[in-house]
């Protein structure tokens, strides 16, 4: 499907009759590039050869402002301190040139027509809720998403979910329609980037992962067209938006899922004794891979002296059987769990308890951006990926010995996902046991003391063996990133986006084109 693309030109006064921005654009603009080759930004350095020589200008501001008024935010607008930020406090230094919030694909093209071709970034923002803050580009535009967030399920069960929907916006409207969707559990978290990258949660042994759902996508590329990806549509790019990663192929406007019917739920926690780290990781991993496909675990390490585990999860299905599942795993570790819960739910309950607002509204659930009032954390996370075979579990709980503050999360993968060939979409950890996020809170003072630590466990673990890592935990320390989050898939995910952006557009430092 493709927008008139000469209507949408005169619309913005270009081929000729463009406006030339205006003072105190350039300036916060000039400004702003030059602090992007600092700190954690990407680096100007990073955009091609070609793209900086493009850069003559900066874009037209004033016909971007034309088309979407006060939608546009740029430095000195009211708004601008709010619609910069992202979800992770650590990345509060990144100033954005200009933020479009976007209400159609129209307003996405104009964007790219105004700003590509000026040597400035250029990233789509759902969620916020890159690690690394690659959504909101110092120096760069916004394509803001946020309000592209409508879901509306079909009668046959497919949902078009709009890119700016977070997960408990996506789960209550399926809810309300007795569907479900498998994603993750952060309810501020966007469908999109989730998506993009693979979007592993606590149904995903059951159903899959949520790029296994997406049935199709409507996409504007780089050369500002509106396409739709589908099996039967730009094939090679519906290949490359199922876990090939976020921002690397365009900018995704819709999604088509295929959903299923919701059924009641299991929802269980269990804490385990200090000390028992080694004993629990060791059991869950031989028994979690034989568990029914209904069964989904996280097995989660708080580091200490000694460390404390826990475990986490979700079964489709009755607690009876829940918990017969749970005593094979307890008998396995021979360790006596210290507190025990395991709770029937709906689908839109299990998922309010996965995301911590079991006892809140949906409204207090949900994300509050407009006024000023954000749910954000200020943390570092990095990542690997466990098995095919199991780990060493003394080792591993080795390296959460003395690392009070940090946590291990070994989600579970197996089931559903490992029925899909690695090379069957881009996200290529098919026969992966467990995703293993290694998390701890930091503000700027302690970051690069914290980010040491987090990076001594994801290397300790590759030492054990886990050399993937999951590309929506994305790592600015991974050495080896591009092989690592994509595996064998590299090579052909270099060529879709060499295709379908072949002047790097969405360069990003860690876009797959520079893999
Ligand atoms: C608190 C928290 C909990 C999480 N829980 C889970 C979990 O349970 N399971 C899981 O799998 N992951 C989880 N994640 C990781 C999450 O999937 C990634 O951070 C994901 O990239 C976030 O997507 P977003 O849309 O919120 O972020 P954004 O920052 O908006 O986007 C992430 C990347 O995708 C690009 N992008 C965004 N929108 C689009 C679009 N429409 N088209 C093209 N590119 C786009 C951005 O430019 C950026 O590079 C969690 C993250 C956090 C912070």
């Amino acid at each position: 499907m493709t927008v008139d693309r000469r209507r949408l030109l005169a619309a913005l006064g270009a081929g000729g009759a463009a406006v030339l921005a205006g003072a105190h654009q350039a300036a916060a603009l000039g400004g702003a590039v030059r602090r992007a080759g600092a700190g954690d930004a990407p680096s100007v350095d990073a955009w091609p050869t070609r793209a900086r020589l493009l850069a003559h200008t900066p874009p037209n501001w004033r016909a971007l402002r034309a088309r979407l008024g006060s939608r546009l935010v740029l430095p000195a607008d009211p708004g601008y301190a709010v619609y910069r930020l992202g979800f992770n406090e650590l990345n509060d230094g990144q100033r954005p040139a200009a933020i479009a919030r976007c209400t159609s694909p129209a307003d996405v093209q104009a964007c790219l027509d105004v700003a590509r071709g000026h040597g400035i970034p250029i990233a789509a923002r759902s969620g916020g809720h890159s690690y690394l803050g690659y959504c909101i580009p110092n120096g760069g535009l916004v394509i803001d998403l946020r309000l592209m967030a409508q879901v509306h399920v079909r009668p046959d069960g497919t949902a078009l979910v709009g890119a700016g929907a977070r997960l408990i916006e996506v789960y209550a409207a399926l809810a309300n329609a007795g569907r479900l969707l498998p994603a993750g559990s952060c309810p501020t978290v966007g469908v999109s980037g989730l998506t993009l990258g693979g979007g592993i949660g606590v149904l995903t042994r059951k159903y899959g992962l949520t790029c296994d759902r997406l049935a199709a996508a409507e996409v504007v590329t780089a050369d500002a067209h509106l396409r739709t990806a589908s099996p039967g549509s730009e094939p090679d790019l519906y290949w490359a938006l199922r876990g090939g990663g976020g921002g690397n192929f365009g900018v995704v406007t819709q999604f088509t899922f295929k959903t299923a019917p919701a059924p009641g739920l299991t929802v269980f926690s269990l804490g385990f004794p200090k000390g028992s780290s080694a004993a629990l990781i060791g059991a869950w991993q031989e028994w979690v891979a034989k568990a029914p496909f209904e069964l989904w675990a996280s097995c989660q390490v708080a580091g200490g002296n000694p460390s404390t585990p826990r475990l986490v999860g979700c079964y489709v299905g009755g607690e009876t059987e829940a918990n017969r599942l749970l005593d094979r795993l307890i008998a396995a570790a021979g360790v006596k769990p210290s507190t025990r819960s395991v709770q029937p739910k709906s689908y839109l309950d299990a998922m309010k308890y996965m995301a911590g607002c079991s006892n809140d509204t949906l409204a207090q659930c949900h994300p509050v951006s407009e006024g000023g009032k954000l749910p954000r954390e200020s943390f570092v996370a990095v990542s690997r990926m466990l098995g095919p075979h199991p780990l060493d579990a003394g080792r591993v709980a080795d390296l959460m010995h003395g690392r009070t503050g940090v946590s291990l999360l070994l989600d579970s993968l197996g089931g559903a996902v490992s029925q899909l060939r690695p090379d069957a979409t881009a996200f290529p950890h098919r026969t992966s046991l467990a995703s293993a996020q290694i998390y701890a809170s930091a503000t700027p003072g302690t970051k690069k003391a914290v980010t040491r630590t987090v990076d001594e466990i994801r290397d300790g673990l590759a030492r054990l063996g886990a050399t993937g890592a999951y590309v929506n935990y994305i790592d600015a320390g991974l050495p080896d990133w591009g092989q690592a989050y994509y595996g064998a898939n590299l090579g052909r995910l270099k060529s879709v986006a060499r295709h379908y952006d072949p002047d790097r557009v969405f360069a990003f430092r860690q876009n797959v084109a520079f893999a």
